[in-house]
């Protein structure tokens, strides 16, 4: 069956609501675009009307090129005004990921990009971990205590497989993680043993029943556009046998309020300096 995810998003919703009405100022959501194309632009306005719903500023600055990126990460950095940056795809090509999000300030860095960031969830410390990991995290919580668990993650990028397995290492989650990705051989018998597997491969529908034992938890990263339509990595038939996140409506909803969520943790943080 597909996982209501409902309580869950109502429940991240109360809270950040909350959290915004102790502040003295609204909290600001910087994002920057650089050469937006049009589903770029389409995410911005659904980001813009989520901050919006839950009393957070959100202002778009363009830098189209990588001397203006270099210019803005660290004016909005500096301003106090900011709480938030928030940086979309695609970059310019003359400037590399690492080298963009390293000109974000770490107390800014929601989307938990920033190599302080990532470095940050080694220590079992994560302050702003990527958003779309922590969102499987918390639906992995939602649904059952994934202490002793074996999990596997199949996806080692920067943004969802490495720091997702991490976190589910942390003390206090205590999953028994295996990462596996492209070069993986017999990947079926280790999401197979598994039980809960997350999938994060940006493959549209690629792993159907064959992969997955009944009951098993089974969390769909992916969001794959074919045709004006959204597609998850996992095929919709395997709710027939698992638990599945829906796509759309599953993990992406949930990552876009933990992004709401870090930028209301920033502003608090910055409160108190
Ligand atoms: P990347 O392309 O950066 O990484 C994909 C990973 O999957 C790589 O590690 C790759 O292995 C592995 N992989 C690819 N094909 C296979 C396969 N057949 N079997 C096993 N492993 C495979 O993608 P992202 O991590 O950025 O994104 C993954 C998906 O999640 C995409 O659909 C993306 O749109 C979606 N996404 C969704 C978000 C959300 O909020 N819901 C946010 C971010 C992404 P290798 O390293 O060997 O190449």
């Amino acid at each position: 069956m597909f996982l209501n995810l409902e309580p869950l998003y109502s429940s991240i919703v109360e809270n950040i609501k909350e959290r915004v009405s102790k502040l003295a100022r609204p909290p600001k959501l910087a994002a920057v675009t650089c050469q937006p194309d049009p589903s770029t632009l389409s995410y911005l306005r659904s980001q813009e009307k989520q901050a919006k719903r839950l009393g957070i500023e959100f202002a778009v600055y363009e830098a189209p090129k990588a001397s203006d990126l270099k210019l803005l990460l660290p004016k909005l950095s500096a301003d106090d005004t900011v709480n938030g940056i928030f940086l979309t795809h695609p970059l310019p090509s003359d400037i590399s990921e690492l080298e963009a999000v390293s000109l974000i300030s770490p107390e800014k860095d929601v989307e938990g990009r920033h190599p302080i960031s990532l470095g940050n969830i080694m220590y079992d410390n994560p302050i702003f971990p990527p958003c779309t990991a922590e969102a499987v995290l918390r639906i992995i919580k939602y649904v059952t205590n994934p202490s002793g668990k074996r999990i596997t993650v199949v996806g080692r990028s920067v943004t969802v497989g490495k720091p997702l397995s991490m976190l589910l290492l942390q003390k206090g989650v205590d999953a028994t993680v295996t990462v596996c990705h492209s070069r993986t051989k017999d990947l079926a018998e280790i999401t197979k043993n598994s039980e809960i597997v997350v999938v994060a491969i940006g493959k549209a529908k690629a792993l159907g029943k064959e992969y997955f034992s009944s009951g098993t938890l089974v969390i769909d990263v992916g969001i794959n556009v074919e045709n004006d339509e959204i597609f998850g990595d996992v095929d919709p038939s395997v709710a027939e046998i698992c638990e599945l996140t829906p796509v759309p409506g599953g993990v992406g909803r949930i990552t876009t309020l933990v992004l709401m969520e870090h930028t209301v943790k920033a502003a608090e943080m910055a409160r108190k300096y």
